[in-house]
Formats: C-alpha cells, sequence, structure tokens
C-alpha cells in the first residue's frame, strides 16, 4: 500500500474530509497509509440522527430491521477482501484478520436470525400476561426503541467486529447510531463502514461515523440517548461521569479492562487430554490478534504440583510460534496496532514486574530493518508465585501478548484468585472432573459475564476462550465495566425502554400489534 487514504466522516448521508486531521501510521513497518479529517460538526450529526435516522428506523417492524441486517451482512461479505487489504496493516495476521472481519460479519447474521423469532411490529414483549387483578386488567411488560441517538466509542484492537457487534443490536432495536472508532486503526472501520454506506440498504439518517475528537458530543446528550463503550477503565471512568451524562441520565455502558483468567482443573496432571488442551489455548490466546483482545487470558491458574510442567509445556509451545510481518503466510504473532500500545505494553510488564518473573519475552524482537519501524513484541510469559499476596497481577492489563502464570493449593484458592481480578469478562475452566467444575463455576460466576467449561469430549465443539459470541452475553461486572453487550435482546437493552403497561387484554394486544407508526 503506497498511496495514503484521505479518511472522511459521515454526517448527515454526506461524506466529509478535508482539513488537518492527525496522520496514521501502519503497525508493519511505521510508514504513513491514512489522514484523519478534521473535526466534525457534533450538532449536525445529532440532529440528523434524532429526526431523519430515528424516525425511519422506528417506521419499521422488528423482522424488517433483521432483513436490513441480513442484506448488510451479504453486503459487507461481497466486499470483505477489501478489508482483509487494509486489516493486514492494523497489524492483524490473516487468521487476526478474520477473527475481526468475518466475527463482525457473523454477528450480523445471528442478530438477523434472532429478528425471525421477533414480532412483526414495533413493540417487543418481554415474557407473558401478568395477573394483577381478579377482572380484564392485566399487566405486560414491553420493549420501544429509545427516540434518541446511540453512541459508539469503540476500542482499536477491533476495527470491524467493534463496529458491528455494536451496530447489530443498535439497528435491531430501531435506533440510530453514530460510530465513533478508536483513531489508531480508524481506516479499516471507514473502509467497512463505506461499504455499509455504499449497499444502499440503510436508511437515510440510520448511521453516521465521526473520527478523530468528539468535542461537546457529551455535553449535548439527553435521556433518551445511549453511550456504548470499549476501552480503558481510565477513559470510560472519566466519561461516565460527565456531568450531562450523570445530570441527565444518559445511558453509559461500558466494556473496558479485564484481566481474564483460565483454570487448569486439579485433576488435569501432565499427560490428560485436558493439559494438554489448556496449554495450547493459552498460547492460542496469548498470540491471537497479538494478546489484544479483551477477552484473552491474562491469568493462567494451575495446581501447584503442575505449575512447573504447565510452564515447561507453554515455553515450548511458544518457541514455535514465528513473530513478524502479518502478511507473511507463517506469521503467528503479528504486531500490536502502534508504537505507543507497544509503550503501554512494556510499562505494564514493567508493572507486573514487580511482583512477577519474566519466563520467557518480554522484549523487541528484532525483524531487520524493513520492519524496524513496526509494533512488534515477543509473546511474554510471567510467573507470579504469590499470587493472593500480590495486587498488580490481578489490576494492570498488559494489552499485548502477555499473560502471567500462577499456583493454586485447591479449589477454593483457585475461586479467589480468579476473583481477585475483581470481576473480568470470560473465564474458562480445563478440567473432566464434574464435582470440581461445579464447585468453581459457581464460585466465579458471580465475577464473570461469560465461563466456558471444557474437557476431551467437548473440546472438538468449543468455540474458544476468547471468542464473544452474538448468542451470549460479552460484558463483565466491576473492573470490566458492568456491560452487557450481545445475547441476542440483551444486547440491545441499551437500545430499548421497558414499560409496564397496565390494561385491558385488547387493548395490549392493539399496542402489541400495531404497525406503521413512526
Ligand atoms: P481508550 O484510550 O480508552 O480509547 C477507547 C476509545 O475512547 C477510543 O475510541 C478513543 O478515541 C475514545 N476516547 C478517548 N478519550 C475520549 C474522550 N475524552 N471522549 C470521547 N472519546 C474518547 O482505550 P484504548 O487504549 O484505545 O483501548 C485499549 C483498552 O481497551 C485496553 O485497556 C482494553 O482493556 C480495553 N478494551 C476493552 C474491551 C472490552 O470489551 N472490555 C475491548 C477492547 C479493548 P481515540 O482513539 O480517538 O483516542
Amino acid at each position: 500500500m503506497t498511496d495514503c487514504i484521505s479518511l472522511s466522516h459521515y454526517i448527515a448521508d454526506r461524506w466529509v474530509g478535508g482539513g488537518e486531521g492527525r496522520s496514521l501510521h501502519s503497525a508493519i513497518d511505521g510508514a504513513v497509509v491514512a489522514q484523519m479529517p478534521g473535526t466534525a460538526d457534533i450538532a449536525a450529526i445529532l440532529h440528523h440522527a434524532r429526526t431523519i435516522g430515528g424516525p425511519a428506523l422506528r417506521a419499521m417492524t422488528f423482522r424488517e430491521r433483521g432483513q436490513m441486517l441480513r442484506a448488510l451482512a451479504g453486503a459487507l461479505t461481497e466486499r470483505k477482501d477489501e478489508l482483509y487489504a487494509l486489516s493486514s496493516l492494523t497489524g492483524a495476521t490473516k487468521g487476526d484478520s478474520a477473527f475481526d472481519i468475518e466475527g463482525g460479519i457473523g454477528t450480523f447474521f445471528v442478530y438477523a436470525s434472532k429478528a425471525k423469532a421477533m414480532p412483526d411490529a414495533h413493540v417487543l414483549p418481554e415474557s407473558g400476561r401478568e395477573t394483577i387483578s381478579k377482572g380484564d386488567f392485566l399487566g405486560q411488560h414491553i420493549l420501544t426503541p429509545l427516540t434518541g441517538v446511540a453512541v459508539h466509542i469503540n476500542a482499536y484492537n477491533f476495527p470491524v467486529w467493534g463496529m458491528l457487534e455494536k451496530l447489530a443490536p443498535t439497528l435491531l432495536a430501531g435506533m440510530p447510531a453514530v460510530v465513533k472508532p478508536a483513531t489508531v486503526g480508524g481506516y479499516l472501520t471507514e473502509a467497512a463502514f463505506r461499504i455499509i454506506i455504499e449497499s444502499g440498504v440503510l436508511p437515510q439518517g440510520a448511521v453516521q461515523l465521526l473520527l478523530g475528537d468528539t468535542g461537546d458530543l457529551l455535553d449535548r446528550l439527553d435521556g433518551q440517548d445511549s453511550v456504548a463503550f470499549t476501552g480503558s477503565a481510565n477513559t470510560a471512568n472519566r466519561l461516565k461521569a460527565h456531568p450531562n451524562v450523570v445530570g441527565k441520565t444518559v445511558r453509559f455502558a461500558a466494556e473496558q479492562d479485564s484481566l481474564n483468567a483460565s483454570i487448569l482443573g486439579p485433576d488435569a496432571d501432565e499427560g490428560t487430554p485436558e493439559f494438554d488442551l489448556f496449554v495450547k489455548e493459552v498460547v492460542r490466546e496469548m498470540t491471537q490478534k497479538a494478546g489484544q483482545k479483551c477477552t484473552a487470558i491474562r491469568r493462567i491458574l494451575v495446581p501447584g504440583k503442575s505449575i512447573d510442567a504447565v510452564q515447561s509445556a507453554v515455553v515450548a509451545r511458544l518457541a514455535r510460534v514465528t513473530v513478524g510481518d502479518p502478511r507473511e503466510g507463517g506469521t503467528r504473532l503479528g504486531a500490536l496496532a502502534g508504537l505507543a500500545q507497544r509503550d503501554d505494553v512494556i510499562a505494564n510488564v514493567e508493572r507486573l514486574k514487580t511482583e512477577a518473573n519474566v519466563v520467557v519475552g518480554g522484549t523487541i524482537p528484532d525483524l531487520g530493518d524493513a520492519l524496524a519501524g513496526g509494533a512488534y513484541y515477543d509473546a511474554t510469559l510471567l510467573r507470579c508465585n504469590d499470587p493472593l499476596g500480590s495486587e498488580i497481577v490481578h489490576s494492570v492489563e498488559a494489552f499485548g501478548p502477555v499473560a502471567t502464570l500462577m499456583p493454586y493449593a485447591d479449589v477454593d484458592e483457585a475461586i479467589a484468585i480468579a476473583n481477585a481480578g475483581q470481576g473480568s469478562l470470560a473465564l474458562s475452566i480445563f478440567s473432566h472432573d464434574r464435582a470440581a467444575i461445579a464447585r468453581l463455576a459457581i464460585g466465579t460466576a458471580p465475577f464473570h459475564g461469560r465461563i466456558m467449561i471444557v474437557d476431551r469430549d467437548n473440546a472438538e465443539f468449543a468455540t474458544g476462550h476468547g471468542a464473544a459470541l452474538p448468542h451470549l452475553q460479552h460484558g463483565g461486572p466491576g473492573r470490566a465495566g458492568g456491560g452487557a453487550e450481545l445475547g441476542g435482546v440483551i444486547g440491545m437493552m441499551p437500545y430499548l425502554q421497558r414499560s409496564a403497561i397496565q390494561g385491558s387484554n385488547g387493548m395490549i394486544e392493539a399496542i402489541e400489534g400495531l404497525r406503521g407508526h413512526g
């Protein structure tokens, strides 16, 4: 890629480019690949979404909006090669790109399927009628779309999936969206967004693209708007405490830092299938997307008796991982998103080193002059021998190919260590012992949004520790932000209002069956 791409906002159904935005660099070699536009007209964006996009989407039924998602998924599929070409510039290998691109398109397909079970109407009933008196006077909870705008603030690690996984539930719910991608890698998001617009599938005003600075956006929101944020806890905490967000009760859902754990069961000694499956999964999680997955395994919990065997097996497997140019077929570990992101990883590994020792990695690979400007970092395994006496290994997320090995004495201790992350997106358990699995799952569930359990019998069908699925909730309590994305209707809840309707059955039926209003 030699040409520098001039990026544009998409505001009020027009591309708006020009101006002096910052340059974006290739993660492969540091070359300039794109130029950001100047600042956007925030008032115009919000006005258009509220007055044009919202009414157009609300005029459609849930099923019609589902068909729209299916058409969009088809349009993205047809032109996905364009996305793969740009994706490598973000440091992603072919496999990493598939995770981002196919994962995003797949989310649209699944939400389109979910819509088939929804009413061909404007109201989504929630469970059944409630008997609240002796006569024909009943209660029914219904869900309707908010009349404002959904603001999506995304992280840099999934330029395509990050946009699509938020758009699918939003559009199906019937809200217009403003997509604000992370600046790093924003050119890939812009390319995917362009395909959506050029498909001609969406009504006017349904989506807009805001690149770079958000200006006074948060000052202009109100209680009919909804912000969905993915990124660091620092930024999330700043934005959710914004006086106007608090004062107007603007909905704010956050997906943020998460110190996810994977637990090797007490039964899974060296030589068992679960031991091997665990080691393989740990290495995959450390290297896929160069470890830049919010769900990646950061803490590797193993029985104390097995820690040396696990360490040797992980080190041996990591030794076979080729680091380098993500465009090369043999590369397993590509580049981080940029040099600033690598600096963050280096700084956080230094913090982890105050409580853990580096077993392998912690270094920048020498890949020759051509790649010297790229953001490469070696896969890094640390070991902390006293996890319950430590704090940093449970709170500092090095957002790269970095994980820390730690021993536990028994199931109760494994639960205590996993929960020391103070709320995580994902946990996995590798065990063939049903009693241990049950205790681990129940003990860790209050601190985890998703728990994947793998043994020798289900491994070939398992979807992977780090894969957030459209069918299942993605989000975690506490440190992970307290949000809940995806999971079918669960992921639509930030964009829907629940109302309890009280009246006669016929009245409620009329509300549920209404068609053709704006
Ligand atoms: P970040 O600095 O918090 O940025 C996240 C998003 O917020 C970006 O789009 C950023 O835009 C935007 N932003 C920053 N300051 C803002 C402000 N004052 N007003 C409005 N928007 C603002 O996070 P990051 O460094 O890009 O992402 C890495 C972190 O994200 C990691 O720590 C990881 O844990 C977390 N993450 C979490 C999940 C999850 O689902 N839990 C997923 C992925 C990543 P600019 O890029 O333009 O600054």
